[in-house]
């Protein structure tokens, strides 16, 4: 299935002035070539252009510059799984497959995670896989959110008259726990229990970047058969696996996604739309004072739904919030990871974090894992999801007492 948007590129080359790779490397052809103008040369020659498609990040900020609504980095995303020349090999199967990474890594987390972080483990992964040494892999979690919720939430769930879903996704799942507990912990405050999925997988944008299409094929689908079954609203708190979920299954992997679409979004819309008219109401603790600089991901950008975590973060009133301009963190989910393009990763996200660090913020907010790994890794500052902000910030016993009376 091609994407005929290309034909209505009208070479204004605005997208090539927005693309954080074409701004870094004369080697990247720019979006404009790599996607529309390539596309036209692909229709006779699958492999045409194949060597510049690498460099492109897949954050669609071309796209959200693009004044004729070319959705270029959909088109090279799908020409990428296309190409007869972009084979993954080993290391792109480690980086793309979370499920299995996480689930093996979990039970051994304790010992696994000091080696991680040793010299001589990054050096191996350096010299075996091409993962550069200068990266720092996540900390994976003692224990899974999954098993955590059976263990100690499922239960409780079901006293809330009112229910949603969460995806949780493989980050909040295998490395970071305690994102979803502060989103349940919210949601119980507002009166909604939560369930999760019966059989979700990673959303499958990793294995969409590394190539390996037919296997992000058969998790979307699977991913698809769970959403479903879903008898209310599907939450988030990834940017990135809520566009993968509601856009890149039918723009570039070709599924048919069209009725479970507009039912995945993501948590902090749920809650600030709720909170707008007047249906959840939220307390505050006074004694929550912070200085927040929020960074938006590309992949919120492209929602366009980064107003929704301002409109929550400006309702804290010990909040001090600086808005930081938008631009590319640089790693790109996998990419970043990858020893060919670690320097090109860091000098994108330059301009971030010469942002961040004159702003000074005690905490940066993003709706994204990947940049919150970026931005420790690179500059050092904490990094939180705004969900978990608003879960420390909120007087739960005041938010559960308002919301409880309410029908
Ligand atoms: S998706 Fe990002 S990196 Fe790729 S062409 Fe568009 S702006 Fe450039
Ligand atoms: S911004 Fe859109 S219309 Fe302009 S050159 Fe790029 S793809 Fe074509």
């Amino acid at each position: 299935m091609k994407d005929h948007t290309f034909q209505d590129c009208v070479k204004c080359t605005v997208c090539t002035a927005y693309c954080p790779m074409a701004a870094v490397t004369p080697f990247y052809i720019g979006p404009k070539q790599a996607g529309p103008d390539g596309e036209r040369y692909r229709l006779k020659d699958k492999s045409f252009y194949d060597y510049a498609l690498k460099y492109c990040l897949n954050c669609k900020r071309c796209e959200v510059a693009c004044p004729s609504g070319v959705r270029i980095g959909d088109i090279i995303a799908k020409a990428k799984l296309d190409s007869p020349s972009f084979k993954p090999g080993l290391r792109e199967w480690v980086l793309a497959n979370t499920d299995l990474m996480g689930s093996l890594a979990v039970p051994f987390s304790r010992a696994l995670n000091p080696i991680l972080g040793l010299d001589v483990s990054k050096k191996m992964m350096d010299g075996i896989l091409g993962i550069d040494h200068r990266r720092q892999f996540p900390a994976y979690a003692k224990e899974t959110f999954e098993h955590w919720y059976r263990r100690k939430a499922a239960k409780a769930q079901k006293r809330f008259s009112k229910q949603v879903y969460y995806y949780h996704g493989c980050y909040a799942n295998y490395n970071n726990p305690a994102l979803a507990q502060d989103l349940l912990k919210i949601l119980n405050a507002c009166g909604y229990g939560v369930q999760l999925l019966k059989g979700e997988k990673c959303c499958g944008v990793a294995l969409i970047s590394n190539g390996l299409g037919a296997q992000a094929r058969r998790q979307a689908k699977a991913n698809l058969a769970a959403l479903r079954k879903a008898d209310g609203p599907v939450l988030t708190t990834s940017s990135t696996c809520t566009m993968t979920l509601r856009d890149e299954y039918a723009h570039v992997l070709g599924l048919d996604n069209a009725n479970v679409r507009d039912n995945i979004t993501l948590a902090l819309k749920f809650l600030s739309e709720k909170v707008d008219s007047g249906e959840i109401r939220l307390a505050f603790r006074s004694d929550y004072q912070k200085h927040i600089a929020y960074h938006t991901s590309c992949h919120m950008e492209r929602l366009g739904w980064w107003i929704y975590s301002l409109n929550l973060l400006r309702m804290i009133p010990g909040v001090r919030l600086d808005v930081l301009e938008s631009v590319c963190c640089g790693i790109s989910g996998t990419f970043g990871f990858k020893k060919e393009n670690y320097e090109l990763s860091q000098e994108i996200g330059r301009k971030l974090f010469d942002q961040i660090r004159d702003a000074q913020p005690e905490i940066v907010a993003t709706g994204c894992e990947t940049c919150k790994w970026q931005i420790e890794m690179s500059i050092g500052f904490e990094v939180q999801n705004p969900v978990s902000i608003l879960a420390e910030a909120l007087d739960i016993e005041e938010t559960t007492r308002l919301n409880a009376a309410r029908p």
